[in-house]
């Protein structure tokens, strides 16, 4: 399916192939990829294909296919990981705390105490701690 894209968007380089991901899951409309910059371990991202930046722009069935994808990942994450809670976030525009003008919701795996804030500082996850629970989502994906 074609779909617009921005050739200096970080997530359609992700979606091109042009950047690795740890890729949970793929259908025609939407991806699934570990965050880097993991809250908590097993912090995802469900992502349209299509570089719709925010919720006003994409079409409605887009992003119902996003919020699909956010369920099947979040189903994993409480399977796999059994987390005290799960938020699942999308910001729109830098005063939300946007940062990747590329339309996903975030799936938060959240513990009691966390201290996670609705916008909340990007600081690099381990790569081996990220692959490792990657896996562990990927196994009952
Ligand atoms: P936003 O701030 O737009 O709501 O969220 C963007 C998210 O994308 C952040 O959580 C950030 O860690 C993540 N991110 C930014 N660049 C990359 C990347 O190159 N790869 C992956 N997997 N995640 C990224
Ligand atoms: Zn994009």
């Amino acid at each position: 399916m074609s779909h617009p894209t921005d050739a200096d968007c970080i997530f359609c380089k992700i979606v091109a192939g042009q950047i690795p991901c740890f890729k949970l899951l793929e259908d025609e409309r939407t991806i699934a990829f570990m965050d880097i910059n993991p809250v908590n371990p097993g912090h995802a991202l469900a992502v349209a294909k299509g570089h719709w930046p925010t919720v006003d722009v994409i079409p409605t069935e887009v992003l119902g296919a996003v919020a699909a994808t956010a369920q099947r990942v979040a189903k994993a994450v409480i399977t796999a990981l059994e987390p005290g809670g799960v938020n699942l976030l999308q910001a729109n525009g830098p005063g939300a705390g946007q940062s990747v003008p590329h339309l996903h919701i975030h799936v938060m795996p959240r513990r009691p105490g966390d201290a996670v804030a609705l916008n909340w500082d990007y600081v690099p996850g381990d790569r081996a701690e990220i692959e490792a629970v990657y896996r562990r989502l990927k196994a009952v994906l």
